[in-house]
């Protein structure tokens, strides 16, 4: 008798066990998300600064130059639209084509960039301004493991080439992309920290809805591009699509223009990013 009750006893320790542990869980998924949901209204209605006021940390007093204006209350979403993006350029083998096409189109688009500090580096950027395309930060150095340690450490780098940019060409970047997009396996400790700081200072950050998937380790061929692409702008109402402007990514530019077709007699419009498009974000922040 002495024996089964223990095991009775055992049982339902282990089980009060693992349900306290399930509330427990749930309860802080559900407080997360409320924090995140208030802290995305807040952001989208224009209280982003005071809630960053709210809560006063030594790296708000960084970079005193790293602000840029912005009017979070006007973005704009249209339907229809598609927002090529390029990331980790420019690149001396691609950027140039990259260019070339979307002139020939007539459309414009997004570089993401990053630091690529040669003589060739420079005549790209300033053939990206004067073209009318727009260039988001995309990091200076692009290393993961520097960018993410903290937000010191992230607004160190990203100060590096947002000063760069409007010293030597007078450009002000108002866009940014996260490495490995807003949420990812390095940034879990500082992305909900490093986003509404950026926000305060008027930086807006925007990941993607539709993925050339160009950055695997194996490559994809021009037609795995294309189709990947029409599968998800067709899916969306508008589309911000991922592709990447690095040396190694000759499939993607090969791809370029079958995509631009297609889209534009299906009716699509082709337009740059700019802090006044609604961004698509992972983080819901
Ligand atoms: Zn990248």
């Amino acid at each position: 008798m002495k024996g089964r009750f223990s095991v009775r006893f055992f049982k339902r320790v282990i089980t009060f066990t693992v349900l306290g542990i399930i509330l427990a869980l749930l309860v802080t998924v559900i407080i997360q998300a409320l924090r995140i949901g208030s802290l995305k209204e807040g952001v989208l209605n224009g209280t982003a600064h005071a809630y960053a006021e709210s809560q006063p940390m030594d790296y708000q007093k960084k970079y005193p130059e790293l602000y840029v204006e912005n009017q979070f209350e006007k973005l704009k979403a249209e339907t229809k639209t598609v927002y090529l993006t390029f990331d980790d350029g420019p690149s001396k083998e691609n950027t140039r084509k990259i260019l070339d096409i979307l002139e020939e189109y007539e459309i414009k688009a997004t570089f993401f960039m990053v630091h690529n500090g040669n003589k060739v580096a420079d005549e790209i950027i300033q053939r990206v301004i004067d073209e009318g395309h727009t260039i988001g930060i995309h990091t200076y150095s692009h290393d993961y493991e520097e960018v993410y340690q903290s937000v010191e450490s992230y607004l160190d780098d990203f100060n590096k080439l947002w000063s760069n940019l409007k010293e030597r060409f007078g450009y002000e970047a108002k866009i940014f992309r996260f490495p490995g997009g807003s949420i990812n396996a390095y940034n879990l400790a500082v992305y909900d920290k490093i986003i509404p700081e950026m926000y305060r200072r008027g930086f807006l950050y925007y990941d993607w809805n539709a993925s050339a998937e160009d950055a695997m380790d194996s490559g994809a061929s021009k037609e795995q591009i294309v189709k990947a692409i029409l599968r998800e702008v067709r899916r969306n109402d508008r589309s911000i699509v991922l592709m990447h402007d690095s040396s190694y990514m000759g499939t993607t530019v090969e791809a370029l223009p079958e995509i631009i077709e297609t889209l534009k007699e299906e009716g699509y419009t082709f337009k740059a990013l700019d802090e006044t498009v609604k961004p698509v974000s992972f983080a819901r922040l």
